[in-house]
């Protein structure tokens, strides 16, 4: 379609000139996010930087409610975490004005999360720039987005612009989201469209396809016995374990959608004791339900009946379904591939067995683009970076896309 990819109108200039005035204004917000340290083990800063953001969301004229967060599974590897689990902070933004001709506006879910996966005590702790690139815990995954997302709000409530909103922000993404995954379910349900602001790809594309995740653990038990004395009556629960891991080992085909990773494992108290408990937890990686559903039957078929000795038990959660490249993510992803284009900058699209809270959003109904945050690269390192050029960028991409897709009937 001819002009489809250029600013359509007096309102969309000002947003992508207003976002480039704000660019010094991003950086400091950025560094203020990644001076407070949010470890998804740390619910001190969790709490502190949940207050943060609550009161920026309130400016912006929304009703904030934190949500009580789910128990999480037991078996996972690391366990339950101590403590309550973290709530989830649901924003409702200022409701539009139902005036005549309005028409069936879209209603859009801002989805976000503050953790990250450095501990407090490491000494990759705050932000530090250098020209256009700055480095810090969390500066893209996804503290870049959460500031993307906030000024982008800020800039469409300061044109005047009436869009229904809101904005989900979770405290356990890295380790799952567990706790949150209901309450992303309900707010997904109550929405049209969801936009998510995990860091862009490597070269500044969009991900319109992702594989599912699941994790498991294979409990197996053996019978314990003296190894000098009384080896022949004992029966190895890390032999059992091995043998099963050869088997789960021959569960993958990548070329057909599916991975399985094992590890961590454990097994034995002592090398003189023959081993009665072991346990090996893992990771699965799916590209459709199908093959999330042939997954979970390979791994159900290693349990053995109930207190056989030896025996395995397996536990699994398949927890973050594949998010497929649906019509609707075609839809949404175009869309934004003419703003970007419009505002002077190509988007791929892409592909990747990377999940997030997308997977989610989508399997409850919501069609979801979920790589809106910014640039950089080296995530979950003490490398990682942040393009700041990209915060101010993707603050006009996203306020714009939201007014086209808020825009009503078509
Ligand atoms: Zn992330």
């Amino acid at each position: 379609m001819p002009g489809a990819n250029v600013l359509t109108d007096r309102i969309e200039s000002h947003l992508a000139a207003e976002a480039r005035r704000r660019s010094g204004a991003m950086t400091e917000d950025l560094r203020e996010f990644v001076g407070m340290p949010t470890f998804s083990g740390y619910p001190e800063g969790l709490d502190a930087f949940r207050d943060v953001l609550r009161r920026r969301l309130e400016a912006l004229g929304a009703r904030v409610e934190l949500v009580p967060g789910a128990p999480r599974p037991d078996w996972l590897w690391g366990g339950a975490a101590g403590g309550p689990p973290p709530p989830t902070l649901v924003a409702r933004g200022p409701a539009p004005r139902c005036e005549a001709g309005l028409g069936e506006r879209k209603r859009l879910l801002l989805s976000g999360h503050l953790d990250t996966v450095h501990p407090p005590q490491s000494p990759f702790r705050s932000l530090v720039i250098s020209g256009s690139r700055a480095t810090g815990p969390g500066c893209v995954d996804m503290k870049g987005g959460l500031v993307i997302a906030l000024h982008a709000l800020s800039l469409l409530k300061d044109a005047g612009e009436e869009i229904a909103w809101s904005m989900i922000l979770n405290s356990d993404e890295e380790t799952g989201s567990y706790h949150s995954e209901a309450a992303l379910r309900e707010q997904a349900r109550a929405h049209d469209a969801g936009l998510v602001f995990e860091p862009a790809l490597p070269n500044g594309g969009l991900v319109v396809e992702r594989m599912g995740s699941g994790q498991f653990v294979l409990e197996c038990a053996g019978r314990a016995a003296h190894v000098g004395r009384d080896f022949a009556s004992g029966i190895s629960a890390v032999t059992t374990m091995a043998l099963a891991i050869v088997k789960v080992s021959e569960m993958s085909d990548p070329a057909a959608g599916r991975i399985v990773n094992i590890g961590p494992v454990e097994g034995g108290t002592g090398t003189n004791v023959v081993p009665d408990r072991a346990r090996a937890w893992g990771n699965v990686r799916f590209s459709s339900p199908a093959q999330a559903d042939a997954l979970g039957a390979m791994l159900d078929a290693l349990s053995t009946p109930e207190n056989s000795i030896p025996g395995v038990k397996v536990r699994r959660s398949f927890n973050r379904p594949a998010k497929p490249r649906t019509p609707a993510v075609e839809a949404m992803a175009s869309a934004a591939r003419a703003v970007s284009e419009a505002l002077g900058r190509e988007l791929p699209f892409g592909v990747t067995g990377g999940v997030c809270d997308g997977n989610i959003l989508q399997d409850a109904g919501l069609a979801t683009l979920d790589t809106l945050g910014a640039r950089g690269g080296g995530l979950h390192t003490p490398e990682e970076w942040v393009d700041l050029d990209s915060l101010p960028e993707r603050a006009a991409l996203v306020a714009v896309l939201m007014r086209r897709l808020a825009g009503g009937p078509e």
